[in-house]
Parts: structure tokens; C-alpha cells; sequence
């Protein structure tokens, strides 16, 4: 089935231009064609920067609490239709339905209304000087543009679209290339909801789309979720035009399992963040810490646990874990696991590709854990983006701490103990964005969230985003005659 989507959302409407290189966009449980889009052309770019110009000059005008109702419009329509979004992005990125209905525009809709509940409370504020006096006012940034990723890619959407347009910017958004769809419902959405034409635009293509946006001096602010070397480059194209900058970067995070620890709550924790959306989630905890002393028993655990996932058609309300994305993540996937194996990695359960009936062509991949795990591994190095986990021994909480420090990342941690004096000390001696205590992977809108170290910069969420989308003026005000010596 080809549903009926026009590639790009300028100016307030459908806009195509099928001189674009071709986007065909998969189901990728049964490799079907879901829709057939096409890149920007240079002429979508430059409609698309024109159409946020203008819709700019009109959001920076409207009154605060006249964008806190459009947004929470916005949040209103999205939870009426939580059910057709989901399906919809079930379907874009291969999560099981059980997942998008709870965490993807559900989340989305959660920005929208927190940040609309800011938007009126938005303010400079008055300096005294003796006579004269300054005052702040807290200024839009301009036209924003956000990159997404495919994992989480309404979610993302709406993340960057919330505070950007709480705080009156414009924004064109441009999806990744290989899960396209739900921003342009999410751009459908905000017309909707009364948002004026051109705030929210939508533009297609690869990652040189991304770069040729990047590049476009008329773009104040760029915000991008993806890899660290695409951080990079996006992080270069901002230093040459002085645009602000937030990067949601990868991860390789920790998470720190002590003896005294709730065993099954760790190991869920554990679960939850290794293989949820078949584990493609940046602030996964994929080097999993456990003190030597209750090793045997969390892996015996974990392992059986892991063999109750239930794997298959994500469309089916009772799959726990759908397919990779796509071939190539799934091939990049295998690639790790035997990697994982060469180095003498213990496998115990998973590291295979299975192919569930009815969705022959995904490509999912078992839910898998390693024991016996050294630090030097490609496997505990490097960012898989897949459901492999991998259990790392541990005796004392000093080499726990040093061991989970020693990576270029710093998106999160974890740490799972019931003495609390130990879980904060590990809280500030952890070098992550994010940490959990006896929790991990909840991402409330209301806590900021981003990365250290090579994770990325600026946070998104919170009221901490409202500083990467606003800016302060300063305003000096002279009551009396000008004192020159000249
Ligand atoms: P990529 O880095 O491959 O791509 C991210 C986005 O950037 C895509 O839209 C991509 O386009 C675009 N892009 C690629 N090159 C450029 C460029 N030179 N200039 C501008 N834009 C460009 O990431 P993935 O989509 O593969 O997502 C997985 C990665 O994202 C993982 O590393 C993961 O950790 C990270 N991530 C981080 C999160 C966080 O919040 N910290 C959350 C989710 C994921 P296209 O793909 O269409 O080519």
C-alpha cells in the first residue's frame, strides 16, 4: 500500500518536485513501499527558507499566549488521533505498535503542552542602575532548522518543534531520508491547530539536503539528533555562519549494577535499556556494570527473562521487539556480534538474525547478551545501535566509576543500588548529560536531556531549551542628559 504523502510541507501546504532524486520509504517488518517521496531540489530549499522567513515575521509578532493555544491545540489533535499516528509510525520504523502507542507521539504531544504552558511565562527582566535603568527581553532566534534521526523520529519532531516554536522561531525540519512520514503528519498538525503557514516547514532528503540547509546563511540555529560524525560536520557548518548550535549525539552509557540492588529491578532496567525499540536508542546502556559478588545470578536471570521476548509483526499488539530499521543497521548489527565473538566475548543468548513469520523480509536480529565483556572490545567501544547488551564484571565503586568514565561518550548512566548516599555519589562521579537512579531510559519533557564529552551540546527539553532557542537583548534606557566630555 502507497499511502498518499507529498514529500516536503512548505508555506503551509503539500509542495513537491519530482526533479528530486527519488525517496522510496519501506515497512521495514515486510519491505514493502509505504510511500514514494522525493529529495529537495535546491528550488524546495529556497521555497522552504522563504516560507519560514515569512512565517517568521508572523510568529515573532503573535502574542505568547496566542502560541501556548496553538500548541496545545497541537498536543489536543495528537492525542485525539494517538492511534493513526502510531500505526503510522509502526509502520515508518518497524517499533512494535505497544511501543509507539506509549512513547513516540505520546512524548511529542507532552512537549507541546509543556512548552506551551512557558511560552506565556516567557520574560526579560528590569535592571535598576540609580536613574537610568536596563531591561532584558528574551528575543526568537530566527529560522531554526531541526535534523532528526530515524529512531525516534515524531518524538524528535516534536521535541525540537515545541520549544523552538514556544519561543517564537520558525522552523524547517528535515527528517532522516529512511523514516520520513511522521513530521509531515506532525507539519499537517500544526496548520491545523491554527499555527500560521511557513512556521513549520518539512523538507526531504538525504544527508546532503541536512548539509545544503546547514550551509544556508538565513538559518540561525541548527539542532541535530544523529551520530557523532554527523555532529561533527553539522557542529563545522555552524562555526562557519556563527549559528547557534544543540547536538543530540550517540552514547555508549553505563549502567552500574551494585550488590545491594533490587536484582530484578536492575535487570529490567537493564532490559528496558538495551532493547527497547530493538535497541536503537542513543542513551542506551549497553555497557552494563554487574559487582562480580551477584554476577551468576543476574545473568541466569537475564538470560531467561531475554527468552520471553516476544519477536515479530510490530503491527501485532502483542510483539515486544520488531525489526531493525533497515538492512544496513541490521547488517551493521551482525557485524558487531561476531565481532563481539572474535574477541572472545561470551555469548549468552541471542546473536542471531531471525526472520518471524509473515515478516520474512525484516531484518530482526534476537535480542542478545554478552558476558565476560573486557573494556577493550570493539563491542563495549563502540555505539552498535542494536539489541546487544554487554555485562561487564566489577568489585570495587571506585573501578566501577573509572571503567564507565573511560569512553569519549557522555549521553547517560545508570546506577542501581538501594543506598542512596552511594547512588548520588555516583550521580556526580558519572560523566553523563543524564543520569538515572533505580530507573532507566524515562525521558520526561520536564527533565532536560542531552549529552557530555562527545555526546553532544545543549539539552533539549526542560526549561534548559528554552535557552538554546531565545536569546537576550540588553537594553540600556537614559533618563538624563547625555554626560559626553566632548
Ligand atoms: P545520522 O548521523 O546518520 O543522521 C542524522 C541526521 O543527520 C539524518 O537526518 C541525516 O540524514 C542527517 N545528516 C547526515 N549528514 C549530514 C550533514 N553532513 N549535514 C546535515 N545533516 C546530515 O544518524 P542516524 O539517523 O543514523 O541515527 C542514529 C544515530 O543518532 C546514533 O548514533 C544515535 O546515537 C544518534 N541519536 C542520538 C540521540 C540523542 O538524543 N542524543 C537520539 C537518537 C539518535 P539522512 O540520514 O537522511 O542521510
Amino acid at each position: 500500500m502507497t499511502d498518499t504523502f507529498t514529500s516536503h510541507f512548505i508555506a503551509g501546504a503539500a509542495h513537491e518536485d519530482a526533479a528530486g532524486t527519488p525517496l522510496a520509504v519501506f515497512d521495514p517488518a515486510t519491505g514493502e513501499t509505504i510511500a514514494d517521496l522525493h529529495e529537495a531540489t535546491p528550488a524546495v530549499i529556497d521555497a522552504a527558507i522563504a516560507s519560514a522567513r515569512a512565517g517568521f515575521a508572523l510568529w515573532r509578532a503573535t502574542p505568547p499566549a496566542e502560541r501556548a493555544r496553538v500548541l496545545h491545540r497541537a498536543a489536543a489533535l495528537i492525542r485525539a488521533r494517538n492511534e493513526e499516528l502510531s500505526e503510522l509510525e509502526t509502520r515508518d520504523t518497524g517499533k512494535p505498535i505497544q511501543e509507539t502507542r506509549v512513547a513516540d507521539w505520546a512524548s511529542g504531544a507532552d512537549a507541546l503542552e509543556w512548552f506551551a504552558g512557558l511560552a506565556a511565562g516567557l520574560s526579560g527582566e528590569h535592571i535598576e542602575l540609580g536613574g537610568d535603568f536596563a531591561y532584558t527581553r528574551r528575543e526568537p532566534l530566527g529560522i531554526c532548522l531541526g535534523i532528526g534521526a530515524w529512531n525516534y523520529p515524531s518524538q524528535i519532531a516534536c521535541w525540537k518543534a515545541a520549544p523552538a516554536l514556544a519561543c517564537g522561531n520558525a522552523m524547517i525540519f528535515k527528517p532522516s531520508e529512511v523514516t520520513p512520514l511522521g513530521a509531515l503528519r506532525l507539519a499537517e498538525i500544526f496548520i491545523e491547530a491554527g499555527l500560521p503557514a511557513g512556521v513549520f516547514n518539512v523538507v526531504q532528503g538525504r544527508g546532503a539536503v541536512g548539509a545544503a540547509l546547514s550551509a544556508r546563511p538565513e538559518i540561525a540555529k541548527i539542532s541535530v539528533t544523529g551520530s557523532v560524525p554527523t555532529g561533527g560536520k553539522v557542529y563545522a557548518a555552524a562555526a562557519e555562519g556563527t549559528k547557534h548550535v544543540t547536538l543530540e549525539l550517540g552514547g555508549k552509557s553505563p549502567i552500574v549494577v551494585f550488590e545491594d540492588a533490587d536484582l530484578d529491578s536492575a535487570i529490567g532496567g537493564a532490559m528496558l535499556g538495551n532493547f527497547y525499540s530493538a535497541g536503537q536508542i542513543c542513551s542506551n546502556g549497553t555497557r552494563v556494570f554487574v559487582q562480580n559478588s551477584v554476577l551468576p545470578a543476574f545473568l541466569e536471570r537475564l538470560r531467561a527473562r531475554t527468552e520471553t521476548i516476544r519477536i515479530g509483526d510490530p503491527k501485532d499488539a502483542e510483539t515486544q521487539m520488531g525489526p531493525l530499521v533497515s538492512d544496513a543497521q541490521g547488517e551493521k548489527v551482525m557485524e558487531y556480534i561476531a565481532r563481539g565473538r572474535e574477541e572472545g566475548a561470551e555469548l549468552v543468548t541471542g546473536g542471531t538474525r531471525l526472520r518471524p513469520e509473515g515478516c520474512a523480509a525484516g531484518f530482526f536480529v534476537a535480542p542478545t547478551v554478552f558476558a565476560g565483556v573486557t573494556d577493550d572490545m570493539t563491542i563495549a567501544r563502540e555505539e552498535i545501535f542494536g539489541p546487544v547488551m554487554c555485562v561487564l564484571g566489577f568489585d570495587t565503586e571506585a573501578e566501577a566509576v573509572a571503567r564507565a568514565n573511560a569512553t569519549s561518550f557522555g549521553l547517560a548512566a545508570g546506577v542501581f543500588t538501594r543506598d542512596l548516599a552511594r547512588g548520588h555519589r555516583m550521580a556526580a562521579a558519572l560523566e553523563a548529560g543524564t543520569l538515572w537512579i533505580n530507573a532507566y531510559n524515562l525521558t520526561p519533557v520536564e527533565m532536560p536531556f542531552g549529552g557530555v564529552k562527545a555526546s553532544g551540546l545543549g539539552r533539549e527539553n526542560g526549561r534548559a531549551a528554552l535557552e538554546h532557542y531565545s536569546q537576550v537583548k540588553s537594553v540600556y534606557v537614559g533618563l538624563g542628559p547625555v554626560d559626553s566630555p566632548y
